[in-house]
């Protein structure tokens, strides 16, 4: 048998015993978390491995159903490393009858990542996050979605589980889990990660048997940010130690609960954009604001 995988077992994989056992992996997480339902679903995506993954198993589900998928991409403006993505992505819902939705934070703010930079003194991941979170929810509620599906896997869960400890934000935790679920908000589009139970290295070996096509770049921003120091870090423990990604999201699953029942902000609309938020301005407005200084 050519190996294509040996998961922790040692047990060994085939090509065709693996994507069985990857797309049953994530079957199972869809029905425990009752992620589909009846529900319009828009998946996000960035022209990844991770997203194109999650495109292609909700694609395979729903169209057999009679059910159609579109796709929402944001273009954050970042040289060198989106046009190529979203080339990809385009080829991948050409090849799989998907709708994709391309929308340019430089369009709707007219600025991206690159020119907010040279302005501004933050970090770029969430100058992007600010601004991919929030035309994410607004554009995925003007196609009339009831969820939006992203391709967060086992490893950023709990990369962001870790962070979350590291910077003593643990309350910023309520807001992860397979399904968003910390703020009820009928302006507030829930999310689901059919990838939360399947590693990084399991969505690589997928994506390339799968032969999707994607390029692998990384953005110029990840380098030495806090994340990809939290990532080295895991998988060091892991190969140490295997099975430490699993009890960090496993202990995670059960505290889960406790921590959405603490007391939360009162959802709003925002005074300046009428968009929902936690505080009286959002997020966004507060990123123009700066950036138009
Ligand atoms: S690394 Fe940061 S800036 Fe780059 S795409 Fe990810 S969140 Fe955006």
């Amino acid at each position: 048998m050519n190996t294509v995988y040996i998961d922790q077992s040692k047990k060994k994989y085939s090509k065709s015993q693996f994507i069985k056992y990857f797309e049953a992996k994530v079957m199972r997480t869809i029905r425990k978390y009752d992620m589909l339902g009846k529900d319009k679903i828009i998946v996000a995506i960035s022209g990844g491995k991770d997203s194109l993954t999650t495109a292609h198993i909700l694609n395979k589900i729903l169209s057999k159903q009679g059910r159609i998928l579109e796709a929402i991409l944001i273009d954050e403006g970042i040289e060198g490393y989106r046009k190529p993505t979203i080339e990809d992505a385009k080829r991948f819902c050409k090849k799989e009858s998907i709708k994709l939705h391309i929308i340019s934070t430089k369009k709707e703010f007219k600025f991206g990542v690159d020119e907010a930079l040279k302005k501004l003194r933050i970090n770029p991941c969430t100058i992007c996050g600010t601004m991919r979170r929030y035309l994410l929810n607004k554009y995925a509620r003007k196609l009339k979605a009831d969820k939006i599906a992203t391709g967060h896997n086992l490893d950023d869960e709990a990369q962001t589980i870790m962070m979350n400890q590291y910077k003593g934000n643990i309350q910023l935790s309520a807001k992860l889990g397979p399904v968003t679920g910390a703020i009820e908000n009928k302006k507030f589009i829930k999310r689901i990660k059919p990838l939360y139970f399947v590693t990084e290295k399991e969505v690589t070996i997928y994506t390339t048997l799968k032969n999707f096509g994607v390029s692998y770049n990384e953005c110029p921003n990840s380098k030495d940010n806090f994340r990809s120091l939290v990532r080295d870090q895991l998988n060091e423990l892991e190969n140490r130690y295997p099975g430490v990604k699993s009890g960090i999201i496993n202990s995670f699953l059960e505290q889960l609960p406790s921590l959405r029942n603490a007391p939360k902000n009162k959802i709003v609309e925002c005074k300046s954009c009428r968009e929902p938020s936690s505080r009286q301005v959002c997020s966004m407005c507060e990123l123009l604001e700066k950036y138009r200084k």
